[in-house]
């Protein structure tokens, strides 16, 4: 039995360590937070459970591939979410024309409500869906395909900003901005961000989407299971220090507190530029170290938790996006006395989910460059000027939200608020970054990152490689396991268990 170390108790440590323990080996997760799931961690304040990351989820209808790898791990019937309205997954408000939008899942139904509020787009954005599904079917894993080769070609509009992959389709300027109502979903940057980006995650939430029930944290949890059910073990309030490497092999990790650990296989699921210093010096190559170091990261956000007094606030089975106007999508991380331009929010249900809702979350893309001034402070202790600061953000999101919801104020019992400083803090993610290195359809090799590296035994996971969020993390923990079992050997087994009969090969 190999022993295997996995850096970072995220969702993406703990669906990798879960595939390995799942085919036998020893897997040791080694989380520096007193609780586990990274993304996925939930607190609780007065009795409220709010989540400090994931709250969208796609990928679990039926068939879906997210839903497939937890049926293949055994969790799926665990798992506690709920589907959005099929009507409306997501409503968009665009406060100055007061034009409010209500897309419904599903392709058909996604495309029809999209042509009767745009009649005269009709043909362009019958094109533009099929593009997006057309740009879908050129990544294999997406779909649990195996793939017949390493190396994968691509069409040119793959790596088009999306921006202009949308302009290609569509005249009107509003349905354009409309489109790209989900840029807040996967950091978003004009003329940068590749069109599969913005097609895969479209795609994901067209096909089906889901919101937790309670706390986002029992999914970590499942995984979590999975590994110690497997004899594997899961090890909290212990960061890992440093990283020993001879002759291009780990020998060791050393934690906080003094102890090593050893293993045959090292496999690091925290972000890139946190893991690169841990690493004795040397033990890659100085261009890659330099390369990812430099890379930009995603952006990051503030977020504000509402509680609602018992029985005011109308619980709304569905994502909401409010924009100030048209045409500032691409701009929401720009902060003027305008900020913020875009708000995304979620009423999150609770277990026995009735008419009213007790919480509602709040996510406002945010620049690093917001909070730089207290970079050097800690969670706690970051000054009274700093909480004046967050107080004022939180009255702007609230003013903001008293335009689509006019009674609200007076619904509101306290509020929490969590800045792009306690998000870097948490989970160890440089400048507070939400997903990652920001992918560049302009200069692709920059943030291209292997699951392999130079270092024999080291291998990567989570969301610096590939993409984030619900869907791209347990794919790339497929890639990240399959570079011990071998190409394909994980999907086919998945494939094996969880398709229909007449759809195996
Ligand atoms: C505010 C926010 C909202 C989001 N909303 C959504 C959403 O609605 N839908 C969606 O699909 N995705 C969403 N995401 C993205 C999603 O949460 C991430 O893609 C996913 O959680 C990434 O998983 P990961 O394991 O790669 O990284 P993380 O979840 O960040 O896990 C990394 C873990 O490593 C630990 N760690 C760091 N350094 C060390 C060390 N030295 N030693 C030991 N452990 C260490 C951290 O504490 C952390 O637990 C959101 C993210 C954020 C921040």
């Amino acid at each position: 039995m190999k022993n295997v170390i996995i850096i970072g108790g995220g969702f993406g440590g703990l669906t990798t360590g879960a595939l390995l323990a799942h085919e036998g080996l020893h897997v040791t997760v080694i989380e520096k937070n007193h609780e586990i799931g990274g993304g996925l961690q939930s607190f609780t304040r007065h009795g409220i459970h709010f989540e400090t990351g994931m709250h969208i989820l796609g990928g679990l209808s039926e068939g879906g591939s997210v839903r497939r790898i937890f049926e293949y791990l055994g969790i799926m019937d665990k798992v506690c979410i709920k589907r959005c309205d099929l009507d409306c997954m997501d409503e968009v408000t665009y406060l100055r024309t007061g034009d409010h939008y209500q897309l419904p899942q599903g392709r058909e139904a996604f495309t029809e409500a999209l042509c009767r509020y745009f009649p005269a787009e009709r043909e362009g954005i019958h094109r533009y869906l099929q593009a997006c599904y057309d740009l879908t079917e050129e990544v294999d894993i997406f779909y649990l395909r195996p793939t017949t080769s390493v190396f994968s070609a691509h069409s040119e509009r793959f790596m088009q900003p999306a921006d202009e992959f949308i302009a290609d389709f569509i005249e009107d300027p509003r349905l354009r901005d409309l489109l790209a109502y989900m840029n807040p979903m996967y950091g978003g940057v004009k003329g940068h961000t590749p069109a599969y980006i913005h097609a895969l995650i479209n795609v994901l939430y067209i096909g089906g989407q889901y919101h937790f029930i309670g706390r986002s944290q029992h999914l970590a949890e499942l995984l979590a299971d999975v590994i110690r059910k497997n004899g594997g073990e899961v090890i909290t309030g212990k960061g890992v220090k440093s990283i020993h490497v001879e002759d291009k092999c780990v020998t060791d990790v050393e934690t906080t507190d003094g102890t090593h650990f050893q293993g045959d296989y090292y496999i690091s699921s925290i972000h890139v530029k946190t893991l690169l210093p841990l690493l004795t010096d040397g033990a890659l190559p100085r261009g890659y170290v330099n390369r990812l170091t430099d890379a930009p990261v995603t952006y990051s956000a503030f977020i504000l938790y509402l509680v609602f007094k018992p029985e005011t606030f109308p619980y709304i089975n569905h994502t909401g996006y409010i924009q100030d106007d048209y045409g500032q999508i691409w701009t929401h991380a720009q902060y003027d006395g305008t900020w913020p331009r875009g708000i995304m929010f979620l009423t999150p249900p609770s277990e026995h989910q009735g008419p009213w809702a007790k919480r509602m979350t709040l996510n406002c893309i945010m620049s690093w460059d917001e909070v730089k001034r207290w970079e050097h402070t800690h969670i706690g202790h970051r000054g009274r000027d700093y909480e004046a600061w967050k107080q004022e953000q939180a009255e702007r999101i609230i003013a903001k939200l008293e335009q689509r919801f006019p009674q609200i104020r007076s619904c509101i019992d306290t509020y929490y608020t969590a800045s792009p400083l306690t998000i870097r803090d948490y989970y160890a993610s440089p400048e507070g970054s939400l997903y990652g290195y920001s992918k560049d359809g302009l200069d692709t090799a920059r943030t291209l990152i292997a699951p392999v590296t130079r270092v024999r035994n080291l291998l990567l996971s989570g969301q610096c490689v590939n993409l984030h969020g619900i869907c791209g993390v347990p794919l790339t923990a497929i890639n990240t396991a399959e570079c011990i079992f071998g190409f394909n050997n994980i999907v086919n087994k998945i494939n094996e268990t969880t398709l229909p009969h007449d759809e195996k090969k």
